[in-house]
């Protein structure tokens, strides 16, 4: 069940079968559309369906190609547009060096007057962006952005330009193009976005996916959008969905009140969310980011009790594997672990579990003899193969973390069946060919590499 992030049932191409086309994205599942608004009459557009349709918002804006026609008058109409309470954005509004269909100090005027209306009402903005990227940065720098919030859509830039957007607090929307043949750069962009700032959109009627080519777009074509996106960052499609409608609800504040999930299922792993603690402070962990990992909330308000994870897990004979992880350190709670792991493993279940290897220093024992009836595979999280490395990734809160961590992999080896170390792979800080050299050769284990940015 997706969401659509962009799209315009508010365009005259619709007029003739619009009904038809919401049926059609009805029966597939839509859960949000986002009509966004590119003129005066086309705003009043979305707001009518937005008030006509429970799954429908809509956004206010003067898109850059129109950019010319904004005056005084325009501006206080979408001033008045954005307080209505099925507006959830303001735009879409930027620059489109490509078309060139309004000046280009126009554009800059009128992307600026809007980012101004974003910050005055509080809802973030929708930026358009066609090769002018550098200039739209520019300009998004100095109008201080970062403070309001918004979405890059339709994203056809590199994984740099990724970079700096997620910098400037901005989520990145990937449309049908990403599904083309040729677009195995873009895909490179896609796999760069966090899951927790990626949105997914048809900009119907433009833009159909490969399936639907040469076809008016329309909301319903999602479907080849985020099977390709799944395909890509190698989830299922239901993650994607999930995915997709969480960081709707998200950047657009609408759905709120969800809690941390004691449970949360990837693919078909089943992870459990053992507790918010944690021995390090690593530098790119999402807990730091996010309420939100691959669209589950993982914030939780306190641990929980070992007879609600039981319970939230249900029959673990259903998943893969249960996997002990979650927004903190999961032997900080050894005993309560070790409880649902033996609940776990009498019901015919595998066990897997994530740590940052600091469990002998927390416990001040050997741990790893405790598991070996209960864990069937222990994944540590290595991130170096030094320990000034690991203390400037990690922020341990204490002094030999990075030792603790080796020597908890080579004690796990003696007692678990299956052992892997991973890294990070954090560009200009982690030496992934060394840390596979010590992690196979040296330590004897398997070895992972996890890609910066899709960690989770
Ligand atoms: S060890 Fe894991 S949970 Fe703890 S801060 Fe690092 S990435 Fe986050």
């Amino acid at each position: 069940m997706p969401a659509d992030s962009h799209c315009h049932l508010n365009d005259p191409a619709f007029d003739a079968d619009r009904s038809e086309v919401i049926k059609r994205a009805l029966d597939a599942g839509l859960v949000h559309i986002l009509n966004v608004g590119y003129s005066i009459p086309n705003t009043q557009m979305a707001i009518r369906l937005a008030e006509e349709f429970v799954m429908m918002y809509a956004s206010a804006g003067i898109h850059p190609h129109n950019a010319s026609s904004v005056d005084e008058r325009t501006l206080s109409e979408i001033r008045a547009f954005a307080e209505h309470p099925r507006v959830v954005a303001i735009g879409e509004t930027g620059l489109d060096y490509y078309r060139d269909r309004s000046p280009r100090d126009a554009q800059a005027r009128s992307f600026r007057a809007h980012i101004a209306i974003a910050r005055d009402v509080g809802k973030p903005i929708i930026v358009h962006c066609r090769d002018a990227m550098e200039d739209a940065i520019a300009i998004m720098k100095d109008e201080r952005i970062h403070e309001i919030g918004g979405v890059m859509h339709c994203f056809a830039g590199t994984p740099d330009d990724v970079r700096q957007l997620l910098d400037m607090n901005l989520y990145i929307s990937f449309a049908g193009n990403i599904t083309y043949p040729n677009a195995s750069a873009l895909r490179e962009s896609l796999i760069a976005v966090p899951g927790h700032r990626l949105l997914l959109e048809t900009d119907a009627p433009y833009l159909s996916p490969k399936e639907n080519r040469g076809k008016r777009n329309e909301p319903a074509f999602i479907a080849g959008i985020i099977r390709q996106a799944a395909e890509t960052r190698g989830v299922t499609i239901e993650d994607m969905n999930r995915i997709s409608v969480t960081n709707f609800e998200e950047i657009f504040r609408i759905g709120g009140g969800r809690t941390g999930e004691i449970v949360y299922r990837i693919r078909n792993s089943l992870y459990v969310n053992v507790t918010k603690n944690c021995t390090n402070e690593c530098f790119f962990c999402p807990r730091f980011f996010s309420d939100t990992l691959q669209g589950h909330n993982l914030r939780l308000a306190r641990d929980p009790s070992v007879e609600e994870m039981i319970a939230a897990i249900g029959d673990p004979a259903r998943y893969d594997e249960i996997v002990f992880c979650g927004y903190g350190e999961p032997t900080l709670r050894l005993e309560e672990m070790k409880a649902v792991a033996s609940a776990v493993k009498s019901k015919g279940g595998k066990t897997r579990l994530n740590t940052n290897g600091h469990g002998n220093r927390i416990s001040g024992r050997d741990i790893t003899p405790e598991l070996a009836e209960l864990i069937d595979h222990v994944s540590v999280s290595l991130n170096a193969t030094d320990r000034e490395t690991y203390d400037a990734i990690c922020n341990p809160s204490f002094p030999d973390a990075w030792e603790s961590a080796v020597d908890f992999i080579r004690k796990a080896k003696l007692h678990i069946p299956v052992v892997t170390a991973t890294v990070v792979a954090i560009p200009g800080k982690v030496d992934v060919e060394a840390a596979r050299k010590f992690a196979v050769e040296d330590l004897g284990v398997l070895f992972r590499v996890r890609e910066y940015n899709l960690v989770g």
